[in-house]
């Protein structure tokens, strides 16, 4: 089984996809890697689907991701005395510390760190934007605020409020506990929400030790702002495009998600357009040309994934919205424009040896007939780098870490394989052999390249790049894996 396309598909699993045969199916029509949402569902509920993920992943004896992705700080009122008010334009209405329900005057915002650091004339939104207020005068218990827009505020609304940096621990008590549940359950990336900085990334790597990979999220306007030291403090990143959109002006967004996807693929790490891709799929078996055009850009600028959120989580049509997505990656890919693009947009900065072979790697797909570069990686890093490059030919990552194999499969063009013990580099030649013939990424006339580090299975240390053939004396040599 093989990908036909470079850019993954991040799908996300939720009460339209958590039964086996719908995960199956959404596997087999092109799901690269499923995100378990941990703001909904139990525990149980979460195992329940990562259990039936592993159990797919054996069947098919294919290595898929898994992300848990945190629910993070999000900030939400009070409850009101009648369920809810209607807030008029030029209304005034107070945020406060009071637990009583609210009413039109007021509702408690039992965020006490906010009251120490929002300032007069900065906004309050209300429920994905829909309604704003500004603040017109703080204390440590109250904030007034003159209604800008109004509209119905409900129980427990969800409050942003972009133009305040908040002193906030980036991960919760329930987040606390959920991160220890996902890394104990054996996920692949853990995704952080609303991180403001860098430290927030490093408390949390405190937490995983290192069982997994983490991508942080961009939905804030100050992780926006510091983008660059989130970038080095994390694995990968995700452009949160839902939060983003209602923190920020919408039309900030597509200049904001073009340099971020440039500044990941600089580093070798993995990103992420997320939210609303195909959203009118929910509903509806066909998307709006806007959407197909919105997918496209994203594979156009080099991301290595696009994602579905309520489209697989929720929606009518799961499996639909991911053949959308994989016929469009194909199509685009297709396009001669895609390679122009691609590769007018390559960069980073190159000073090891093994970034030099992933180079040389590329170099010899554009000027040869190879069919495939086969890398053996331990840590992964090397596959990181020849996905880096974005080559002609498609990658096939060899390891024998299945945690390796999982995590890069989110990694754009990483086809990846598990490979027994290996410890010469012929061994690895007619290994690499078998996959490329096994994955029908070459024929026994083709040639393929083969990277790795010797001495074997000792991370970083790619030296040997050597051009070989897939003949049948490599492939019945007979040598045991
Ligand atoms: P969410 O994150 O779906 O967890 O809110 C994505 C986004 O905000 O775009
Ligand atoms: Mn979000």
């Amino acid at each position: 089984m093989r990908r036909l396309r470079n850019v993954k598909i991040v799908a996300t699993l939720g009460p339209s996809s958590d039964d086996y045969n719908t995960i199956k199916a959404l596997f087999e029509n092109g799901a690269d890697v499923f995100r378990l949402n941990m703001s909904h569902g139990t525990h149980q509920e979460i195992k329940h689907k990562h259990d039936i993920i592993r159990r797919i992943e054996k069947e098919l004896d294919r290595p898929i991701a898994i992300l848990a992705d945190l629910q993070g700080p999000k900030l939400r009122c009070g409850v009101f005395k009648n369920g809810d008010v209607v807030l008029a334009k030029n209304d005034t209405f107070i945020f406060d510390l009071i637990k009583d329900p609210g009413d039109e005057y007021r509702v408690c915002l039992p965020h006490k760190e906010i009251f120490n650091v929002i300032r007069k004339n900065e906004s309050i939104l209300v429920d994905d934007g829909k309604i704003r207020l500004r603040t017109i005068s703080v204390t440590q218990k109250q904030i007034k605020c003159l209604v800008e827009v109004g509209g119905k505020i409900s129980d427990r609304k969800g409050i942003n409020v972009p133009e305040t940096i908040i002193p906030m621990a980036a991960l919760s008590k329930k987040d606390k506990v959920d991160l220890e549940f996902a890394c104990n359950l054996g996920v692949d990336w853990l995704a952080l929400s609303f991180v403001q900085r860098a430290e927030d990334v490093n408390e949390a790597r405190k937490l995983t030790k290192n069982r997994t990979s983490i991508l942080s999220k961009i939905e804030k306007p100050s992780a926006v702002k510091d983008f660059n030291s989130i970038l080095q403090a994390s694995d990968g990143i995700m452009i949160a495009r839902g939060d983003l959109g209602v923190e920020m002006p919408v039309q900030a967004i597509p200049p904001i998600q073009k340099k971020l996807v440039l500044a990941c693929r600089h580093v070798a790490k993995p990103v992420i357009v997320a939210t609303q891709m195909l959203d009118s799929m929910v509903e509806s078996p066909m998307p709006t040309r806007a959407e197909v055009s919105d997918v496209a850009t994203a594979i156009y600028e080099g991301a290595d994934a696009v994602m579905l959120s309520a489209e697989s989580a929720a929606g009518n049509y799961p499996i639909e919205a991911v053949r959308t997505m994989n016929n469009v990656a194909i199509e685009i890919e297709n396009d001669p424009m895609y390679r122009e693009l691609i590769d007018s947009t390559r960069s980073g900065q190159r000073k090891t040896v093994a970034d030099a072979i992933t180079v040389a790697a590329r170099e010899i797909a554009e000027t040869t007939e190879v069919t495939a570069i086969c890398c053996f990686t331990q840590s992964g890093t090397t596959a990181t780098l020849v996905s880096r490059e974005r080559p002609r030919v498609p990658i096939i990552a060899l390891t024998p870490l299945v945690k390796t194999a999982r995590q890069l499969c989110l990694h754009w063009g990483a086809h990846c394989v598990i490979t027994g013990h290996v410890d010469r580099f012929k061994m690895a030649v007619i290994s690499a052999a078998r996959a490329a013939k096994k994955y029908h990424f070459a024929t026994l006339d083709k040639q393929i390249i083969v990277t790795a580090g010797v001495p074997f299975n000792k991370p970083g240390t790619t030296n040997i790049i050597r051009v070989s053939p897939v003949d049948e004396k490599l492939i019945f040599s007979g040598e045991q894996e």
